[in-house]
């Protein structure tokens, strides 16, 4: 494993880096250093957000340029002013015990004199919008004609967003002997006939395999209706109580929508979007980064410039028009080493555009039943219980209340103390999500209320879940294995994480027990156990039964019915608070308002 001294920088540019914790390049960082280091051919680098890029681009270009002279050497262009003045703040740390080293960046929106003065002070490094970028040409403020190094960066994304015009006028402003360094998470027409316009047989460099996304992220999809579509988004929120994530939508006024519905439900979410002033997407961003915001429902073009490495998860909440794009919107998770989740929410009619997507990503969209009301209630309580684990106490600020408080709770055993902390905390969360519809359930007369759970199933435990990788399908074809009968019928399954249930046909009972008895099925090399649940299905069943190995598995069942799928102010207990706040500002977390409640925004 090389260093990046091994790679060739100078140690003023090695310091900087291990102070950024930059300990190992990254694999684009590896290819692309030397290269660029060590031959003036033209590069095109297949490479996604989050794989080191704009070190793997800046780090030759500093080591390279002439520090004595204060001529632009290199114009690096990137499609959003965020992501510009990224790249601009990290040339600059990369470059601190370089202090002749010179960075200037130009975008839209902002005061151009301002920035035509830093031009004239002179920098070897001009990072800039297209838009601004041409605008400066063409005032003279701007002088390319001793660039070395020109940069596309985000290739793709400065064509998706109607660049091509000011593209071509700043490839013209550059002299021919330029190297032209082009870095794209994908490779659509019209970026091979940038490349094949403006560069002399690249040299090919990629992260992975070309337009393929990251290892580190999985793909599911959830089928849902167009109304449900919003209520299954929440369930993921509930069912992800730390979730970190983006929510994409296609237009502006989707994402405003959804941000807005999301803030009335008491989810810490927030809009990001084109119509916003640029003083507004700066401090959502912000707060987003500081994690004061938890989802953030953006626009494509809008959420290019964050640089967040650590999201749990992607929600699509429509897929992207242009199918590249899923690959953009996926790349933001899964970066810099962790895993992560994208999740497409799609209609039926929706669905064909996940096989185009497939081919792209080269993955497969894991068709994934949309949360039960249980499963949430189950990952919620068990990241309480976590939490109460977790805290620590401060005895000096608690010690003068304690003796009077366990002199009042004396008459309850530790059981009872922790019931009824649990009711405390749980009972309005359980309630609402038992009547919560099954949103699995396609057709909205299987979704109306007061449906109740058969009468004819009998409901089994199996000591299977998530963890070990069963899912519906899979367990009807386990059941299945077992031969227990001539198309016995399956009812309700509900796949949680270390466990399930699933309804089996009444008549069929005993048969059931002795065939998983007698065969002593394994899965997954655990050994299968099989057991008749003692309580009634009060919040579950709800569900026609079908013939075992037939139809679609539309998910879990329970009892159906809610209005709108959404906590109302009486049932809270979803979304997160801020994470940053003092404890003593946390005033809305009342045990008896439930946990984890977002604040309300000021
Ligand atoms: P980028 O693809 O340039 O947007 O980089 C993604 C993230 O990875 C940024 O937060 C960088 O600061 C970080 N990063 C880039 N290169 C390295 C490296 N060699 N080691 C650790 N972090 C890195």
């Amino acid at each position: 494993m090389s260093t990046f001294l091994d790679l060739g920088l100078q140690e003023p540019i090695n310091k900087a880096l291990t102070d950024l914790g930059y300990e190992k390049p990254t694999v684009i960082q590896e290819k692309a250093i030397p290269q660029i280091l060590s031959s003036s051919e033209d590069l095109k680098a297949f490479a996604q957000t989050g794989t080191g890029k704009t070190a793997a681009f800046s780090l030759p270009i500093i080591e390279l340029a002439d520090q004595t002279s204060m001529h632009t050497q290199a114009i690096i262009l990137s499609p959003t002013r965020e992501l510009a003045v990224q790249i601009g703040n990290n040339i600059e740390e990369f470059s601190k015990y370089l202090p002749n080293l010179k960075v200037v960046t130009v975008y839209g929106g902002a005061n151009i004199e301002e920035q035509i003065r830093k031009l004239k002070k002179g920098a070897q490094i001009v990072v800039g919008t297209p838009g601004r970028t041409v605008d400066l040409i063409k005032r003279r403020a701007l002088k390319l004609g001793n660039v070395k190094w020109l940069v596309l960066d985000e290739a793709d994304e400065m064509l998706n967003m109607g660049f091509k015009d000011e593209l071509d006028q700043v490839l013209e402003a550059t002299p021919e002997s330029k190297q032209t360094l082009l870095f794209s998470a994908t490779f659509p027409r019209e970026v091979e006939d940038i490349a094949k316009n403006y560069m002399r047989n690249p040299v090919e460099i990629a992260s992975g395999q070309k337009n393929q996304g990251s290892d580190n992220v999985s793909h599911e999809y959830y089928l849902v209706t167009e109304k449900t579509r919003y209520p299954a988004l929440k369930r993921v929120a509930d069912l992800n109580p730390d979730i970190y994530g983006i929510v994409f939508c296609r237009t502006r006024r989707e994402t405003q929508e959804v941000a807005n519905n999301l803030i009335k439900d008491g989810y810490n979410a927030d809009a990001l979007h084109g119509d916003l002033s640029q003083a507004q997407r700066d401090s959502v961003m912000e707060k987003f980064r500081e994690k004061n915001i938890q989802i953030l429902v953006a626009t494509d073009v809008a959420a290019r410039g964050l640089d967040v490495n650590n999201l749990t998860h992607v929600i699509n909440h429509k897929l992207p028009d242009q199918i590249e794009n899923y690959n953009h919107r996926s790349g933001r998770t899964g970066r810099a080493g962790n895993k992560g989740i994208s999740i497409a929410l799609v209609t039926k009619k929706e669905q064909g555009k996940l096989r185009p997507i497939e081919r792209i990503i080269k993955k497969e969209f894991i068709h994934t039943p949309v949360p039960s009301g249980k499963e949430i209630c189950q990952n919620q309580l068990f990241h309480l219980i976590d939490k109460v684990h977790n805290t620590e106490v401060n005895t000096d600020q608690i010690e003068n209340f304690l003796p009077s408080i366990y002199e009042k709770l004396e008459d309850l055993t530790r059981e009872e103390l922790i019931q009824k902390f649990v009711s405390l905390e749980f009972n309005t969360f359980l309630s609402y999500y038992e009547n919560a519809p099954d949103l699995n359930n396609l057709s909205s007369r299987d979704n109306s209320r007061g449906r109740s759970s058969s009468e004819n199933m009998t409901r089994f435990f199996i000591n299977l879940g998530r963890k070990d990788r069963l899912n519906p399908a899979k367990l009807i074809g386990l059941i299945n294995d077992q031969n227990i009968g001539d198309k016995i019928e399956i009812g309700a399954i509900d796949i949680l994480d270390t466990f399930s249930f699933f309804e089996i046909d009444k008549n069929y009972e005993k048969e059931t027990l002795d065939a998983f008895s007698d065969n002593e099925p394994d899965f997954n090399g655990r050994s299968v156990n099989v057991e008749i649940t003692k309580t009634d299905r009060g919040n579950g069943g709800g569900r026609k039964p079908r013939r075992s190995g037939g139809g679609n598995f539309s998910g879990k069942g329970r009892r159906s019915g809610d209005r709108n799928d959404k906590p109302s102010d009486s049932k809270k207990g979803f979304g997160r608070r801020r994470s940053n706040e003092p404890s003593s500002r946390k005033g809305d977390n009342k045990p008896a308002t439930g946990f984890g409640r977002k604040r309300r925004r000021g």
